[in-house]
C-alpha cells in the first residue's frame, strides 16, 4: 500500500488542474470558428488508444453524472457506418479510484476492425447527448504476417474466439515457437495423470539461462495460466504473450528479458482443460492440492517452484460474478504468510494495479468484488496462499466470466471470450512491468520473510486469514472478501521445534492421490524443498527453515488438512548456559544464551535459533545442523554433516567454515559474517536462495559467490 497516499494526493492535484482547465472562458476569449459548441452536458475531450485487444476510451467528466455509457460503431475506411451502434460500456463511478480522469478499455471486438466510438452521460437513467465521435482502427493481432515466427497464430486466433486452443494445436505452436526463438526454451515439467506434457515456457534475452539454479538467479516470474480446465481464458493470453515476448524488438520487451527470465505454464491442467473439466481426469480440484500434492500436476509444479525459485506470480482463472469488476485480484493471505510478502502483494494488486487500471480502462477489484460470497480465503492448498508461504509476492487473478451490466454487449460468445482474454493480457504485462520497476522491493520482501520464517517465532495459524481492508472510496470494487480471522481451535501459540515423523509416516505408502501414481510424505517433502534430518528413530524436520509457515499445516495433526500427525518436538534448552554444551542426540536451542563452546558430537542433530553463543560453535560428523537468527562469538566450523546444513540469518563475528559436508546442499544465506567465509569439499554446493551474505573477510571455495 505504499502508493495510496501519493495516489490520493495526486487525484487532488489532478481535479485542481482539470478544473482550471475546463472552468468558464475569459471573457475577451472567442471560440474558435472550427469548435463545434458543445450542447448542455455533452461529454467533451473524448479520446481513444488503441492497445492489444483493447481500446482505452478516455474523457472530460461531466459535473453531475451518475454513469457513462460507451457506443461502439463498426465503420469503413470512410467512416461510414457498417453495422449497427450498440453499448458495450457502463463506466461507473466505483471502476476506478480517481474519478477525475475517466477511462473504459473497450474489448471484445475482433482485433484490427475498425470503429466509431460515442460516450455520454447519464444522469440517473436520463441520458445526456453523446460526445462527438473519435475513429480508429484497432490493433491487430500481433506479429507480421509475412514473418516467420511473427506469423504463428494459435486456435483460438485463427477461429476468432470460436474455439479454444486444443491441446494438440497448444503443443505444436509451442514447440514452432521454441524452433523459431532463440528467446524460448520449452520445458516439460511433468505430466499429467493422462500422460500429457505439462510445459513451461523459458524466456530471456538474447537466450534464456541454461539451467533452473541460473533462471532462478535472475528472479523470475511466473504465471501460471490455467489450473481450471473450465476457465481458459487466462491460458488463449499466455500463448499470445509468449509469442510477442519471443519476437518483439521493442525497447520494453527487450528490457524485460535482459533483466529477467519469465516462466509461463500455460497448461497445468491439461486433462481438465480436454474435457472442459475445473478438476483433472480423477476429478480433484487442483487448485485445493498445491500443498499437498497428491497429483501428479501439483507435484510437478511445486517442484519446479523449488528448482526455479520464481520471486513474483499470478494465478490465472476465471470468477461467475456478473456484477463484480473486469478482474478481481487478491493476494496470499493466510495468517502464516510472511507480512513482507503479504503486503508487497497488496502493494502490487491496490499500489500498482489499481493505478494503472484507471489509467487504462480496466477495473481490477478484490476477489468477491461486489457480493462475491466466501471467496477468497485461506486454505494452504490454493496456490496463492502455497506460493505466499513459499515466500512468493503473487496474486490470484479472476476474469469476470459474464459481461454484466457493465458489459452488456458479450451476448456474443466471441465477444465475450476476447474481452477476458485480453483483460488477462492486460494483467499479465502489466505484472511484467511491476516486476520490472519494482524487482528490489520484491526481493527484499522475500529475504526479508525468509529471515522471519527462520526465525520460527510467533503463533501458527493453521487456518486463518489477513483482513482485506476497503480500500478508500471510490474503491474499484465494493467489497473486500470475508475476514475470514483464524478461529482459537486453529492457533497454536507455542511453536514446536520440529516435528518428528516415524519411518511408517515418512517412508510408508499413501492412499491418497491417482493408483499407480501415489507418493510418500517422503517424496512430498522433497519435491517442496524442505531439510530433514535422519535421527536415529525417526526423521526431524525442523521449523526454522525459508517454508516455515507451510510446514506445520501439513505434518501437524492440528492441520484441517495434514499429511500426517507427526509428533511436536519442543526445544530442550532454552535461557542461559555456561560452560561447554556437548550435543550428542537431539538438541533444540531456541532464545538460548550459551557462554561457552558448543560442540555437536558425531550422529548429533543441533537446532537453534534466536540464540547466542559465546565460543566457538564446531560440528563435525553430525546428523543435521540448523543455526538461524542467532549470533556466535567465535569461529563456526560444520564439516562432514550426513544430512542437511542450514546457516541463515546468523551474525558470526569469526569465521565461518563448512567442509566435506554430505547431506543435500548447505543452505548459506542472509548471513553477517565478520571473517572469512569458506567452503570446500561439500558433496553439493552451498546455495543462498538468492539472497547474499554480507561478508567481510574473503569468500572463497565453493562459496566465493554468495
Ligand atoms: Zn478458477
Amino acid at each position: 500500500m505504499r502508493d495510496r497516499r501519493t495516489t490520493a494526493i495526486f487525484s487532488v492535484l489532478l481535479a485542481a488542474s482539470l478544473a482550471a482547465v475546463t472552468g468558464p472562458m475569459p471573457a475577451h476569449a472567442e471560440p474558435a470558428a472550427a469548435v463545434v459548441q458543445a450542447e448542455p452536458n455533452q461529454v467533451q475531450g473524448l479520446t481513444v488508444v488503441q492497445a492489444d485487444g483493447y481500446a482505452t476510451l478516455a474523457w472530460t467528466p461531466v459535473a453531475g453524472t451518475t454513469d457513462y455509457q460507451i457506443e461502439r460503431t463498426p465503420v469503413a475506411a470512410d467512416n461510414s457506418a457498417t453495422g449497427p451502434a450498440v453499448i458495450t460500456g457502463v463506466w461507473r463511478p466505483n471502476r476506478q479510484i480517481n474519478n477525475e480522469s475517466p477511462t473504459f478499455a473497450d474489448s471484445g471486438y475482433n482485433p484490427g476492425a475498425r470503429f466509431q466510438w460515442r460516450v455520454r452521460a447519464r444522469f440517473g437513467t436520463t441520458a445526456q447527448p453523446y460526445s462527438e465521435p473519435v475513429f480508429a482502427t484497432t490493433s491487430a493481432p500481433w506479429g507480421d504476417p509475412n514473418v516467420p515466427g511473427e506469423n504463428l497464430r494459435t486456435q483460438w486466433e485463427t477461429t476468432l474466439a470460436a474455439q479454444y486452443t486444443s491441446d494438440v494445436n497448444e503443443y505444436a505452436y509451442t514447440a514452432a515457437l521454441d524452433e523459431a526463438s532463440d528467446r524460448v526454451r520449452v520445458t516439460e515439467i511433468g505430466k499429467t495423470v493422462l500422460g500429457r506434457p505439462i510445459n513451461m515456457f523459458v524466456l530471456g534475452y538474447p537466450t534464456p539461462p541454461a539451467t533452473a539454479a541460473a533462471v532462478a538467479a535472475t528472479s523470475p516470474l511466473l504465471i501460471n495460466c490455467n489450473v481450471h480446465g473450465n476457465e481458459p481464458g487466462d491460458r488463449e493470453a499466455c500463448l499470445i504473450m509468449a509469442r510477442k515476448l519471443a519476437f518483439s524488438n521493442d525497447a520494453r520487451t527487450i528490457d524485460l528479458l535482459s533483466h529477467t527470465t519469465v516462466l509461463i505454464v500455460p497448461t497445468i491442467n491439461g486433462d481438465g482443460r480436454a474435457a472442459n473439466t475445473r478438476g483433472n481426469s480423477t476429478g480433484q480440484d487442483l487448485n485445493r492440492d498445491y500443498s499437498l500434492i497428491r497429483q501428479p500436476e501439483n507435484a510437478a509444479f511445486v517442484a519446479m517452484l523449488r528448482d526455479y525459485h520464481p520471486v513474483a506470480s499470478y494465478d490465472g482463472h476465471e470468477f461467475g460474478n456478473s456484477n463484480a469488476g473486469d478482474l478481481p485480484m487478491l493476494p496470499p493471505r493466510h495468517q502464516n504468510v510472511a507480512k513482507s510478502i503479504f503486503d508487497e502483494s497488496q502493494h502490487m494488486i491496490e499500489g500498482h494495479m489499481y493505478t494503472q487500471g484507471a489509467k487504462d480502462g480496466w477495473w481490477p477489484c478484490p476477489y468477491g468484488c461486489s457480493g462475491g460470497g466466501a471467496v477468497g480465503l485461506s486454505e494452504e492448498t490454493i496456490l496463492r496462499n502455497t506460493a505466499g508461504l513459499k515466500n512468493v509476492v503473487n496474486s490470484l487473478l479472476e476474469l469476470r466470466s459474464s459481461g454484466g451490466p457493465t458489459r452488456p454487449d458479450e451476448g456474443n460468445t466471441a465477444n465475450n471470450r476476447r474481452r477476458k482474454t485480453f483483460s488477462a493480457l492486460w494483467t499479465f504485462n502489466q505484472f511484467l512491468d511491476y516486476h520490472r520497476a519494482n524487482l528490489n522491493a520484491i526481493t527484499t520482501a522475500r529475504a526479508e520473510a525468509i529471515k522471519f520464517q527462520v526465525s520460527n517465532t510467533g503463533r501458527i495459524v493453521f487456518r486463518g486469514s489477513r483482513p482485506i481492508e476497503a480500500y478508500p472510496a471510490p474503491h474499484p470494487g465494493e467489497a473486500p472478501p470475508p475476514i475470514d480471522a483464524p478461529s482459537a481451535n486453529l492457533i497454536l501459540d507455542n511453536a514446536p521445534c520440529a516435528y518428528k515423523l516415524t519411518e511408517e509416516q515418512y517412508n510408508g505408502a499413501r492412499t491418497d492421490g491417482p493408483a499407480g501414481l501415489r507418493t510418500t510424505v517422503a517424496e512430498r517433502i522433497a519435491a517442496h524443498g524442505w531439510q530433514v534430518v535422519k535421527t536415529a528413530d525417526g526423521y526431524v524436520v525442523p521449523l526454522n527453515q525459508p517454508e516455515r509457515g507451510l510446514i506445520p499445516l501439513l505434518l501437524d495433526g492440528q492441520g484441517v488438512e495434514s499429511l500426517v500427525a507427526g509428533e511436536r518436538v519442543y526445544p530442550t534448552l532454552t535461557g542461559k548456559h555456561n560452560g561447554k554444551l556437548v550435543v550428542s542426540g537431539f538438541a533444540c536451542l531456541k532464545d538460548a544464551t550459551v557462554n561457552g563452546p558448543v560442540r555437536v558430537q558425531p550422529g548429533a542433530t543441533l537446532i537453534a535459533t534466536g540464540s547466542s553463543f559465546t565460543g566457538p560453535v564446531e560440528a563435525s560428523g553430525a546428523a543435521g545442523v540448523f543455526l538461524t537468527n542467532s549470533t556466535v562469538t567465535g569461529p563456526t566450523r560444520i564439516t562432514e554433516t550426513a544430512g542437511p546444513v542450514v546457516l541463515v540469518d546468523v551474525k558470526a563475528d569469526g569465521p565461518v567454515e563448512l567442509a566435506n559436508n554430505r547431506g543435500g546442499a548447505p543452505l548459506v544465506a542472509a548471513n553477517t559474517v565478520t571473517g572469512p567465509l569458506q567452503c570446500s569439499g561439500n558433496t553439493a554446493a552451498p546455495a543462498n536462495l538468492e539472497v547474499a551474505n554480507a561478508v567481510q573477510g574473503p569468500k572463497s571455495g565453493q562459496c566465493a559467490g554468495l
